[in-house]
């Protein structure tokens, strides 16, 4: 018998295509047991079900973002207006190695309540190279599922300022113990990653070793490639290869490798990332604001890339807002292409599908299905921006919807959300402990 049931809302499900049929999601044990209708005989048993009227509502998947940064999401507001060099020099290295552990767990507490009260149940997380600990144990509070890993960076001077570059044995162990305590933690809830910042940052050396233990572990690569034209022409110069050869000789490469942004990439790059099944992560918001250009996702799309999408991070967006980015990841392709370049229907499968395959998480999550984890959104369609419900629910949810129209999240079954509230950890609190902890920060940055 369930112990959950999402009663009488339009549940989205995916099977090759976007349909709705209104209905009850079953859930026992965090794992959806069936869609459609029931007849009430879980209400007779003896075993108490938590039954939650979704009459009214739209029941989606939980979205997923293939790349953020947590540990930044105090620096909102203190990075605008810069390209990409100059904010990484002159405002986030500072801020991020001001970090402490109070700082980076409350950075961790605010960016997981935002993503969560907007629908994101799922995340692929970098972190700064310090005071990862204190994020996995924001994110275990939390309640959301997130794969997280500390940022590896060794390459000082060129790549990496003093104060945040490490001995590549030094970074590998702590990479290494953090894998030891955290990957699978939260009964599977929490994993590890390993995360080179980018190629810039990182030793040829050490690349190698966080691809290979990477594999030692199960886990995912997450970095970023080619996200400037600067940075592309670094790579060039300093390893003699173009930037996708270049990861792909050092094993940043396959099911396992998660490169964000991927903007600059020409079409023999596309087809290797293809053949590679290399996960692309776009980041609409955070190309646009940081002027590092427009990712050719349908192109990358067209050449059988797998692709996903992310916010990136609070300082570079400035939010953490899943339907924000499929929204902007639509029509930013539109005036290039044509109206029809990446339709909503897509895009959602990018914020979903694409996502959880990102994380190596697609038989878990990225769909509402029996036998998948439930990561469940409900959508209150009550709003007027929302009117008249003639159209395609997925049109809805990509061009009209809004994080503030997430009434509930479930995250393996547990509620994290309801009625538009936070229940893992107070709101007002998370705030304030943020505001006085960005000021710390950004007092002992000394920000120029
Ligand atoms: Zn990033």
């Amino acid at each position: 018998m369930p112990d959950l049931r999402l009663a009488g809302g339009d549940v989205l499900l995916h099977d090759g295509i976007w349909r709705v049929v209104r209905g009850d999601v079953t859930v026992r044990d965090g794992t959806i047991q069936a869609v459609g209708r029931t007849d009430g005989r879980a209400d007779q048993d003896a075993t108490p079900v938590s039954v939650r009227d979704c009459r009214g509502c739209l029941v989606i998947p939980g979205l997923v973002q293939a790349h953020v940064h947590l540990c930044q999401t105090l620096f909102r507001g203190l990075a605008d207006d810069l390209r990409l060099e100059d904010w990484l020099v002159r405002r986030i290295w500072p801020l991020e190695a001001a970090h402490t552990e109070e700082t980076v767990y409350a950075s961790a507490l605010l960016g997981a309540a935002e993503l969560l009260l907007g629908g994101t149940t799922a995340i692929l997380d970098m972190e700064t190279v310090r005071h990862t600990g204190a994020a996995f144990r924001a994110l275990e509070r939390m309640g959301i599922r997130a794969t997280a890993g500390k940022c590896l960076m060794d390459a000082h001077p060129e790549g990496a300022p003093i104060d945040l570059a490490e001995s590549t044995d030094d970074a590998l162990a702590d990479a290494e113990a953090l894998a030891r305590r955290w990957h699978g933690a939260a009964d599977g809830r929490l994993r590890v990653c390993f995360a080179p910042r980018f190629v810039p940052s990182c030793s040829g050396p050490l690349l190698r070793a966080a691809s290979d233990l990477a594999e030692r572990f199960d886990a995912q690569l997450h970095t970023h490639a080619a996200e400037t034209i600067v940075e592309r022409e670094t790579v060039l110069r300093t390893t003699g290869l173009e930037e996708i050869a270049y990861l792909d000789s050092v094993g940043i490469a396959g099911p396992r490798a998660v490169l964000a942004h991927c903007v600059w990439v020409d079409t023999h790059e596309m087809k290797r990332l293809a053949r590679q099944g290399t996960t692309v992560v776009h980041c609409p918001s955070s190309n646009l604001k940081l002027a590092s250009g427009v990712a050719k996702v349908p192109e990358l799309l067209a050449a059988g890339c797998r692709v996903a999408i992310g916010a990136d991070g609070a300082p570079c967006n400035n939010g953490l807002d899943a339907f924000a980015e499929m929204r902007l990841a639509a029509l930013i392709q539109k005036p290039r292409l044509g109206a029809d370049a990446l339709p909503a229907a897509q895009v959602l499968e990018l914020a979903t599908l694409g996502g959880a395959r990102a994380l190596g998480l697609e038989d878990e999550i990225g769909s509402i299905a029996p036998g998948k984890r439930a990561d469940l959104v409900v959508l209150d369609l009550s709003e007027p921006h929302l009117h008249p419900l003639l159209g395609d629910p997925v049109s809805l949810i990509v061009y009209s919807a809004r994080s503030s129209d997430v009434r509930d999240v479930f995250v393996d079954g547990r509620p994290v959300v309801l009625g538009h509230e936070l229940l893992t950890a107070p709101v007002d609190h998370i705030v304030r402990e943020a505001d006085r902890a960005a000021a710390e920060l950004h007092r002992l940055a000394k920000l120029s």
